[in-house]
């Protein structure tokens, strides 16, 4: 495990599992299978004839969390996850106390996203938790891409060295959070100030709230439409593991 930030850390994972790991596309996730408190490797299922099941005992099953694979080095067999540690959750707890030799298991990656080379204009905003996801995003973008870059996070403590193998046309502005709770207000400032080129894309991941409220914004009073909108819930406020599929989309249906 490295800090990245005071609020952000790589923790890299490697075993003979991973062989033939992959990532296709930026922004897809993996499922984290993590160890209870006082376990070093969590309990997973067993095959049997009738298919997976838990093994029999009381030891405490894994909580299972979904991140952002951020890279993955083929030749070494090592994969880099970045997590927040936000506080109280089973993720960012097991994150901030790893140690050599810790185990947790990796399913993936799969999700939605397909990025179109053919797209020369992104949007792209994010809370601190889209960190990862937005730099496998700006690696793939192709060197004509510009694009423009806004993320949310506690302070200036937490701004990471992201454009470094993103387009040259990308700038990337840091926005601290106001006040402890206004979740995305910032981003959603942005979004009112952004000018969108024609044919471009938007790329929003953050809490699932703000999330929304930047969504519905871009189809009503920017009339963007919903095919140039890639817009993910990544948590949610008081809810533990959000799911991964929450794409905002039932918020205007029809839209
Ligand atoms: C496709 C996808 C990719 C993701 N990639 C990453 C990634 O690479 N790195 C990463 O850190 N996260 C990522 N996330 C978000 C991560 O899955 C959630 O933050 C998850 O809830 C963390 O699990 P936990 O066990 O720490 O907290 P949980 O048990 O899920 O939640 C406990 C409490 O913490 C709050 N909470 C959860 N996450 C945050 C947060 N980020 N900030 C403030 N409060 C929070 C919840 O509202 C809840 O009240 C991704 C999510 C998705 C859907």
């Amino acid at each position: 495990m490295s800090r990245i930030a005071p609020r952000l850390v790589s923790v890299w994972v490697g075993g003979d599992a991973l062989d033939g790991f992959q990532i296709e596309a930026p922004t897809s996730h993996i499922k984290v299978y993590l160890p209870a408190p006082g376990q070093h490797a969590p309990v997973l299922p067993v095959d049997t004839p009738d298919g997976p099941a838990w093994p029999e005992g009381d030891a405490p099953r894994p909580a299972v969390r979904t991140y952002t694979p951020r890279r993955f080095d083929a030749a070494s067999r090592t994969l880099e996850v970045q997590f927040v540690l936000h506080g109280a959750g089973p993720a960012s707890e097991w994150a901030e106390g790893v140690g050599v030799g810790d185990r947790l298991a990796v399913a993936g990656p799969g999700g939605r996203f397909a990025m179109d080379p053919a797209v020369e204009s992104w949007w792209i905003a994010g809370d601190q938790s889209a960190i990862p996801a937005v730099g496998t995003l700006l690696e793939a973008l192709p060197d004509s891409a510009a694009a423009e870059v806004h993320l949310e996070v506690t302070d200036a403590d937490d701004e990471i060295e992201l454009a470094a193998a993103a387009p040259a046309k990308t700038t990337v502005t840091w926005h601290h959070r106001r006040t402890p709770d206004a979740w995305g207000a910032e981003l959603a400032d942005a979004a009112r100030r952004a000018a969108i080129a024609d044919g471009g894309t938007v790329w929003v991941a953050c809490e699932a709230a703000a999330m929304r409220g930047i969504r519905r914004y871009f189809v009503t009073e920017r009339r963007l439409p919903a095919s140039s909108l890639v817009t993910r819930g990544y948590w949610r406020l008081g809810e533990a593991n959000h799911p991964d599929h929450d794409y905002g989309e039932d918020d205007l249906p029809g839209r």
